[in-house]
């Protein structure tokens, strides 16, 4: 429950900071989107009342002057020739298009606006346009409406700003227009504004996610070793448990007083515990010699040796001593070659090596021992016929306490030593080890020296 819960809350804590990370860059975003909006529309403002003060004049003169022109012409000469109600749609929209383009094509705030906003240092990424919502002509027999529009509040864009609204009566017609902006590229203009702020929570947040997929991977790299020890100390405890209950035995049976009448039993007896002490000693070497090689370098012994002569000569004792557990064809291809290894740790390496292969076996042991010369390295590799190791255990072979775990691998007796101590032999002679394998057809390992 409680290393569930190392692992969850960390995991919460940076969910929880990139919700409010993500919360803060949207609240800056819209913060900074509002506070474009009304920059602009105050300069807008400043700059229609800077016209008004200054030249005593709005921008539209010219153009209501123009469209009190055209009024009259269309109600001299249009309305009264009007019959159908389609003649009035028509004309309607005709009167509204062409009061449209006077406007904009004579109305002098649209560049003044402009003008003043850069001068004060803006950009300048907005289109400006005129709204007219009434539009009414005067003739004789009264107000002839071709326009009366109110805007649809929520169809008119969220980056539209009512600058200012006029109403003027005319001679010929009565108007109500409004000089609007459309910042288009407010996004832009708020990204640029925003950036610094944003890039900082940026970094911050992948500086936090760096610290959290560090500490993250430290932490289960931990929990793996953790694992792994109190494996090694569960193994351990079995292969010492096993001498020492033999020698036990052993002992009470020498205590026994007739037994001394029987010097064939005391000499089977003795031989017993002599071979126990022996096993018990060199499991204790073993655990001995890779706390050592932990602590301190290695520090080879090397000799300049006939590789072929050496393999085939621990091939012969290794053979001699397991009483020929195995079948092994020798296939020596590097005759003559001399190699710099230490012999002792040359020795364990390869002998580690034909161990597992015997004991990693369902069935009768057939080993290849070959050897080569290639890239300027002596390679030797050992090929059987063993169970194999499934892939996703390859990768960790090598690792210390590594044990593949599962089916009936566990009966197997060991530590997880063997191959860490390959790895760290051969990387000391300045070459390295590596395997290839395949579940129930056998594994390869071949070590490589630099000649
Ligand atoms: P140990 O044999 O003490 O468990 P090793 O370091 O020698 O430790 O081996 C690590 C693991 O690699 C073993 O537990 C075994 O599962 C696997 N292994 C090693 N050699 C072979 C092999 N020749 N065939 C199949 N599996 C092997």
């Amino acid at each position: 429950m409680k290393r569930r819960l190392i692992i969850i809350f960390p995991l919460v804590a940076l969910l929880v900071f990139l919700a409010v990370q993500g919360f803060m860059i949207i609240s800056i975003w819209r913060q900074e989107k509002e506070n474009t909006l009304m920059r602009y529309e105050s300069l807008t403002r400043e700059a229609t009342s800077v016209l008004l003060r200054a030249k005593k004049f709005n921008g539209f003169e010219k153009a209501m002057d123009i469209t009190d022109k055209f009024a009259g012409l269309v109600v001299e000469e249009k309305l009264p020739e009007l019959r159908t109600a389609a003649d009035t749609a028509n004309l309607k929209e005709e009167v509204l298009a062409q009061a449209y383009s006077i406007l904009q094509k004579n109305e002098l705030l649209s560049s003044f606006t402009n003008e003043y906003i850069k001068k004060k240092g803006y950009s300048t990424d907005f289109k400006s346009f005129i709204w007219i919502s009434y539009l009414g002509l005067l003739s004789d027999k009264g107000q002839f409406v071709i326009a009366d529009t109110v805007p649809d509040k929520d169809k008119i864009k969220k980056t539209i700003i009512v600058v200012n609204t006029y109403k003027e009566e005319h001679n010929n017609f009565v108007i109500e227009y409004s000089s609007l902006i459309d910042l288009t590229e407010i996004n832009s203009l708020v990204f640029r504004k925003a950036f610094f702020s944003i890039l900082l929570i940026t970094f911050s947040i992948l500086i936090v996610v760096l610290i959290f997929w560090l500490t993250w991977r430290n932490l289960m790299e931990e929990r793996r070793l953790s694992g792994l020890k109190s494996d090694f100390i569960n193994n351990m405890t079995h292969e010492l448990k096993t001498p020492l209950s033999t020698i036990t035995v052993a002992g009470r049976t020498l205590e026994k007083p007739q037994i001394n009448t029987d010097p064939d039993k005391v000499l089977e007896t003795a031989k017993m515990i002599s071979k126990q002490s022996v096993n018990l000693n060199q499991l204790i070497n073993t655990i001995l010699e890779v706390s050592l090689l932990e602590r301190t370098e290695f520090e080879l012994d090397r000799h300049k040796v006939n590789a072929d002569e050496l393999t085939h000569q621990i091939v012969s004792s290794f053979l001699t001593s397991c009483d020929g557990c195995a079948t092994v064809r020798e296939e020596y291809k590097a005759p003559g070659t001399l190699v710099a290894v230490d012999i002792v740790y040359f020795t364990t390496m390869i002998n580690n090596l034909l161990a597992n292969a015997v004991k990693y076996c369902d069935k009768d042991p057939l080993i290849v021992v070959s050897t080569a010369v290639a890239d300027n390295e002596f390679q030797v590799s050992i090929t059987d016929n063993g169970i194999g190791i499934p892939h996703e255990h390859i990768d960790h072979i090598f690792d210390k306490f590594y044990r593949v775990p599962h089916g009936n691998i566990h009966k197997i007796k060991g530590l997880g030593l063997g191959l860490y101590y390959v790895k760290r032999i051969a990387t000391a002679h300045g070459g390295d080890v590596s395997v290839s394998s395949r579940p129930d057809r056998g594994s390869t390992f071949k070590i490589r020296i630099p000649i």
